[in-house]
């Protein structure tokens, strides 16, 4: 979608260091990181939110859970623990209107959260 930063970095129009791919899915560092491990795990195809989710992206999303597993594992979280978040719409938080995981870990996680 055009002006869409995340659909930009999934065609690498926007460079970043994708730390997994895949031709569905793409995970990234965030820019502004709040935990020592702060990932993004997206789709390629661009999904506005948790909301627009459909029936059959079953098992695109299931497929980025295993991403998330993935990388726990890879990154040194899965021991621990961390923490998976999915802001949805202004309340939530969203910013960046592109279906997105964060996956935060490294450091004990405070509830409730802010
Ligand atoms: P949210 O507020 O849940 O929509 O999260 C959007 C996230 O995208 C924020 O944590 C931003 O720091 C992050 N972000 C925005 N632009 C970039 C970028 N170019 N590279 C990495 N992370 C980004």
């Amino acid at each position: 979608m055009q002006d869409c930063i995340f659909c930009k970095i999934a065609a690498q129009e926007i460079p970043v260091q994708p730390i997994y791919e895949d031709h569905e899915i793409i995970a990234f560092r965030d820019i502004n990181a709040q935990a020592p491990v702060h990932v993004l795990i997206i789709p390629k195809k661009h999904i506005a939110n948790l909301l627009e989710v459909s029936q059959e992206d079953s098992l695109l999303i299931a497929r980025m859970h295993n991403v998330v597993q993935r990388l726990a594992v890879e990154l040194g979280v899965s021991e621990e623990g961390f923490r998976l978040v999915i802001n949805t719409k202004d309340n939530g938080g969203q910013t960046v209107h592109h279906l997105h995981f964060h996956l935060l870990g490294g450091r004990f996680m405070t509830w409730p959260p802010g």
